[in-house]
């Protein structure tokens, strides 16, 4: 896969940590920012653009059933998407030079400053806390609209940068997921998920509000919500905290998970004001105290077990809390274009997914070629002046 414009010797090989990424020769002064289930980030310097991009290299991609189905859902779906909350793909390429041998996917991407895991110690204004959770909103209603239910959203996964603007950066759990067989020694983080992928339950969209209502908790009281050693242990304190679910929720359980939920010990569930009190706010003017009232309500009806109960994601967009952003362009945002084949999720061949991922680095070759890549979002500017403070953020990283 060599073609004129990335001709062999476009490509040079640097160390970072224990990896090798080989990248195009435009690609500069990569430092190492992030690791994650696929592999390592690191932000780099595009020489041709004169702009900082975030270059995340995939080791043999194809290697397992959940490697390869991750990175391929990836790649097709970063390349259909394009909204100001989801991650943008700048590139793609590999360095081998056929299938045969194919090894290292690499995607482009732009550069953000920090994953909201860093955001969360901070301690944000009603402001900033709402416009954060606005913008997850945008970006969860975008993938909904295109048929892609999250169900993975979680702080290493979301990203900003110091003027506040936020990126969605992954599409979570594939519809078949197979989440059990992993051969990396990366931990999977589950706090964030919804008490329908805990118990096994049929989901629907508002699963992702369970994920922001963990998000909000934490953004306030900055420790984790839910922190389960696994399924059981999170189970055991979600339901510590807010009660013991209806015995029409339960009914909606397979049998042997029923009998599991209902032979636990009762719990009455802890009172909101008591679980986000006051002092946990900001509280400087009536202005805080009328928003804190708002921010407590949102959480209560997003930190709701049943499904049925829970807020759906138009409700919170229109809670007072989050609806002073509003905007029609942001959230009613036209859906991607995905077709079903590209949704379509099959088990293959290693030698299979080998193929179908090369092919997807091909075709955006092809597409790059033909001028044909969807319109640059560089309009994707904040409209708002508001931004973290710099000091306490880059002491942060
Ligand atoms: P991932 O492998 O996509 O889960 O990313 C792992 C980590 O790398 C994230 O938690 C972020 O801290 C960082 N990261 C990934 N992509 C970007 C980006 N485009 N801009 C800034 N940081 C990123």
């Amino acid at each position: 896969m060599c073609s004129d414009f990335e001709a062999e010797g476009q490509f040079y090989s640097v160390q970072v940590g224990d990896s090798t990424f080989t990248v195009l020769k435009r690609y500069q002064q990569l430092r190492a920012i992030g690791s994650g289930a696929q592999g390592i980030v690191c932000s780099a310097l595009d020489s041709v653009l004169g702009i900082p991009v975030a270059v995340k290299k995939l080791c043999r991609p194809f290697q397992n059933q959940t490697h390869a189905k991750r990175a391929y859902r990836e790649l097709v779906l970063l390349k259909c998407v394009n909204h100001k909350n989801i991650i943008r793909l700048i590139n793609v390429f590999t360095p081998q030079k056929s299938l045969e041998e194919f090894q290292d996917l690499y995607l482009v991407m732009e550069l953000m400053d920090a994953s909201l895991c860093q955001v969360i110690h901070m301690d944000l204004d009603h402001e900033r806390m709402s416009y954060l959770l606005y913008q997850i909103l945008c970006g969860i209603r975008h993938l909904h609209s295109a048929g892609i239910i999250h169900r993975d959203l979680k702080p290493s996964n979301i990203v900003v940068k110091s003027d506040c603007t936020l990126k969605i950066l992954d599409f979570g759990l594939a519809r078949t997921a197979c989440t059990n067989f992993m051969m990396t020694p990366y931990v999977v983080t589950r706090y964030y998920r919804a008490p329908e992928v805990i118990l096994g339950m049929k989901y629907k969209e508002n699963v992702d509000l369970w994920s922001v209502g963990c998000i909000m908790a934490e953004m306030i009281s900055h420790k984790i919500l839910f922190p389960g050693k696994d399924y059981i242990d999170q189970w055991n304190k979600v339901i510590e905290v807010l009660g013991t679910p209806s015995l029409e929720f339960m009914n909606r359980l397979m049998e042997t998970v029923r009998n599991y939920v209902m032979n636990k010990p009762q719990y009455p569930g802890v009172n909101f004001a008591d679980l986000f009190p006051d002092w946990a706010f900001p509280s400087d003017s009536e202005h805080d105290k009328l928003k804190t009232g708002q921010a407590r309500d949102l959480l209560s009806k997003m930190l709701v077990i049943d499904p049925e109960s829970r807020i759906s994601v138009e409700e919170a967009l229109n809670h007072p809390y989050i609806h002073v952003w509003y905007d029609p362009a942001e959230a009613d945002a036209p859906p991607p274009q995905i077709s079903d084949k590209q949704l379509e999720e099959r088990e293959h061949s290693i030698e299979q997914w080998k193929e179908l991922i090369y092919e997807e680095v091909i075709d955006w070759e092809e597409r790059n070629k033909n001028g044909l890549m969807k319109e640059d979002c560089s309009g994707t500017f904040a409209k708002h002046s508001f931004s973290f403070c710099h000091t306490s953020y880059t002491n942060l990283l």
